[in-house]
């Protein structure tokens, strides 16, 4: 339980962002203030279900309350800083925080699927040597509201631009999501649910790089979504060379923990490729991944890689794209090739690097 005296604090600079606060402290501080009972349900509302950004706009409370809060407590709301399109109708935003930090997100257009990909922490620690937002280090993590904002802000911009609802959303952004556990979670349950945008969980698809005990602990939650394994290379000495996380995490550990992860939610895994010329696209890879993907039920994606200067990578060539995928259908896997989008405006997997 949060420490709620710590956050009621009434000097402005420590005002604290009311959505880092459960419906049951808002109740206590309700409380605390002599506020009748339903005001508590009011606020929640008006920051989860109408996406308030300031408490005047809260119009059910009376205007005492609505002061009261005020002098409380911050609603630190992400504001769209930048945006760009590509040609292939791909919209990257670029968002401002409270703090002065960025984070981008990506809405991604085909036919009438519309997925937002979503970031989780300013930057990333993680280091994954062909990625852009491994070069910026890690920051800070987002907090559940932050995260949540960027869904509206897409979904809102998905309207506007071509009139149609978001379907799908994706933590494969800047951040690896299950270093941010707790909020990214939260941020899910608000995605899914009465209180937020009741979108589908079955619509919601979470990549991680594979930190093995925080997999398992999204079996044990029982946290409905899909589960990505960002994989990119079924090796072990071939991954710790280009995916550092590889040496706390190992291909033994991720393995043991999504067959744990299946036997408890009985819930495919997607395995993330991306194919890197000359680096882990020959016919002695693909065997190792069709080896990996073996344990349990699965589908692998194999994604074209997006050139990042300086990072001294290339995209795989056409023919050992099609060998690649020709052995894994020949194994009967369960494969495709993901296109990639939005390459023109640095929107691309792996490209997220704040850069305008
Ligand atoms: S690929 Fe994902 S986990 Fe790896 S550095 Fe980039 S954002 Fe982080």
């Amino acid at each position: 339980m949060l420490l709620i005296s710590l956050l009621f604090r009434k000097r402005k600079e420590l005002k604290t962002d009311i959505r880092s606060l459960d419906l049951v402290d808002i109740k206590k501080f309700c409380q605390e203030n002599n506020m009748k009972p339903y005001v508590s349900n009011q606020v929640y509302s008006w920051l989860w279900n109408n996406f308030s950004s300031s408490f005047s706009q809260m119009s059910n409370l009376s205007k005492s309350n609505r002061e009261i809060f005020n002098e409380n407590f911050s609603i630190n709301k992400i504001t769209e800083d930048f945006e760009e399109r590509s040609d292939d109708g791909t919209i990257k935003m670029r968002f401002k925080l409270y703090d002065g930090n960025f984070v981008e997100g990506v809405l991604i257009p085909q036919n009438t699927r519309m997925t937002a990909c979503i970031s989780s922490q300013v930057g990333c620690s993680l280091s994954c040597k062909f990625c852009a937002t491994g070069t910026m280090g890690r920051t800070r993590n987002l907090s559940t509201g932050e995260i949540y904002d960027q869904v509206v802000a897409i979904a809102n911009k998905c309207k506007e631009v071509y009139n149609l609802p978001l379907t799908n959303i994706v933590y494969m952004g800047m951040g690896e999501p299950l270093l941010n556990y707790r909020n990214v979670i939260k941020s899910i349950h608000f995605i899914t649910s009465s209180e937020g945008l009741e979108m589908s969980y079955k619509r919601v698809t979470l990549s991680t790089s594979g930190i093995a005990k925080m997999i398992k602990r999204l079996a044990d939650d029982n946290v409905k979504v899909n589960l990505a394994l960002s994989l990119h290379a079924a090796s072990e000495e071939l991954r710790n060379s280009i995916m550092p996380i590889g040496g706390s995490n190992s291909l033994d550990d991720i393995r043991d923990a999504l067959k744990y992860y299946f036997s408890k939610t009985k819930r495919k895994v997607t395995y993330e490729y991306v194919l890197l010329n000359e680096v882990n696209d020959s016919i002695k890879d693909a065997e190792n991944l069709y080896k990996f993907t073996k344990h349990i039920p699965s589908k692998v994606n194999l994604i074209e890689y997006n050139t990042v200067d300086g990072l001294g990578f290339d995209r795989s060539s056409d023919k050992n794209t099609d060998l690649f995928m020709n052995y894994l259908d020949a194994k009967r896997v369960n494969v495709g090739l993901r296109r990639s989008r939005g390459k023109d405006i640095n929107a691309a997997c792996g490209q997220l690097a704040n850069k305008k």
